[in-house]
């Protein structure tokens, strides 16, 4: 969905990758304790010219069939016997356009959630919904708040009607409000806004516009990414010939330092790079992947973690509906413990908490044969990009503007 706070790992095992395993296989003898569960509804009803995640545009034929294998790999979620035997806090249903299921569809697959996998009792469960605006009215509302679902995040992306052109978004301005006055009335009240910005044709005037017309619905959560060319999108296309125009470099540092300051000042707290909340409303499944913490993953194209070890669910719809396989994945690699401390590192520093020097400082020293993590890291506190804040190191602001290089060096 338009919602970007999902999350996932390139995989890049070689002697792994090719052939099926059912997971409870793949996971034997993993001590993981899942603590969330993300599930990926691929539907959607246009396709934005930005997006590369795995989804299409929905022709209802196949809605039925995807709710009926989805209930049979939750179900099968149960041969994981111990690896599941811990409660589940998160449930995360992205895409796609989760919203877009017909309501008794919708329905039977967050009764499936609650029927097949362990959660924890409703009070501290958190349970999102991403979502078109233009998909939410009161009857879905009233089928997400009656299924658990107690978080919705609704990808507005912006409030200027060029910006949206740009993107090729398919909603209109005021069906954001209309969405979040549905799901408020159905008694779902911990509600986030996506927004992008640096789209082309945008100023620093309109995104203020967007952070304040964003401000004015009173969401508890607010994600804000810079708008990125993923290589075969048709706006990365539409780049490489010219027809349009990326904004200028610092044009979009100051869009994020505005985003910043301007959500500072209305009280919410950024908690992670793109991700800023009210206090106690930072999102906890987001929170399981930068901690690198275990989930379990279904639905074609969703990639989870247990331990260490990475999959992902094959990444076609025909493939998964077919698969004889349960739970059929295209992918699995378990890192070694020079590639884990990197990757976990990468998403530590992500969070505005940062690391804990006395656990780099061990790691290091056990991964870091060359010193090239090192000298890395020293190089970053040496010239601004990281600051080290009692026992943690994080980025600093003008850090988090260079982040991805940075991330990029310590993986
Ligand atoms: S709504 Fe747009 S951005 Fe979201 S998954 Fe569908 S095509 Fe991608």
């Amino acid at each position: 969905m338009a919602d970007l706070e999902r999350y996932s790992l390139p995989l890049a095992g070689e002697s792994s990758i090719g052939s099926r395993t059912p997971l409870a296989e793949v996971a034997a003898g993993s001590t993981a304790r899942p603590e969330g569960a993300y599930i990926h509804v691929p539907f959607c009803r246009h396709k934005c010219h930005y997006c590369d995640f795995y989804s299409f545009v929905d022709t209802q034929d196949r809605q039925e069939a995807f709710v009926a294998r989805l209930e049979d790999e939750l179900e099968h979620a149960t041969d994981l016997g111990a690896t599941v035997g811990s409660r589940l806090v998160t449930v995360f249903i992205g895409g796609g356009t989760p919203t877009l299921l017909r309501p008794p569809l919708l329905a039977r697959m967050l009764a499936a959630v609650r029927r097949c996998l362990p959660l924890a009792p409703d009070a501290d469960l958190e349970w999102t919904v991403e979502a078109n605006p233009e998909t939410v009215d009161a009857e879905i509302a009233a089928v997400l708040a009656a299924g658990g679902v107690n978080r919705v995040s609704l990808g507005a992306q912006s409030f200027d009607p060029q910006s949206l052109r740009a993107l090729e978004r398919d909603h209109r301005i005021e069906s954001v409000a209309a969405a979040l006055g549905h799901l408020r009335e159905a008694g779902i009240t911990n509600l986030n806004l996506d927004l992008i910005f640096g789209i082309p044709g945008s100023t620093l005037e309109s995104w203020r516009g967007d952070l304040e017309a964003a401000l004015a619905l009173e969401p508890e959560h607010l994600s804000a990414y810079g708008l990125t060319y993923e290589p075969n999108t048709p706006l990365a296309t539409k780049e490489a010939r010219g027809e349009i125009e990326a904004v200028e470099e610092d044009l979009e540092a100051s869009m994020y330092e505005d985003a910043c300051n301007r959500l500072a000042a209305a009280g919410f707290e950024r908690y992670e790079i793109s991700n800023w909340a009210r206090p106690g409303r930072a999102c906890l499944h987001n929170l399981l992947y930068w901690r690198n913490r275990s989930w379990l993953a279904f639905g074609p194209s969703a990639s989870g973690h247990l331990d260490g070890l990475r999959f992902k669910v094959v990444p076609r719809l025909g493939e998964w509906l077919d698969s004889k396989d349960p739970w059929p994945l295209s992918e699995w690699e378990r890192l070694d413990e020079h590639g884990a401390f990197g990757e976990e590192l990468m998403l530590g520093l992500r969070l505005t908490e940062g690391v804990d020097t006395a656990w780099l400082e061990d790691r290091l020293a056990r991964c870091d044969a060359g010193g090239e993590r090192r000298r890395a890291l020293e190089s970053a506190l040496a010239d601004g990009r990281l600051e080290q804040i009692g026992t943690r190191l994080r980025l600093t602001q003008r850090g988090t503007l260079l982040a991805n290089t940075l991330l990029a060096d310590l993986v």
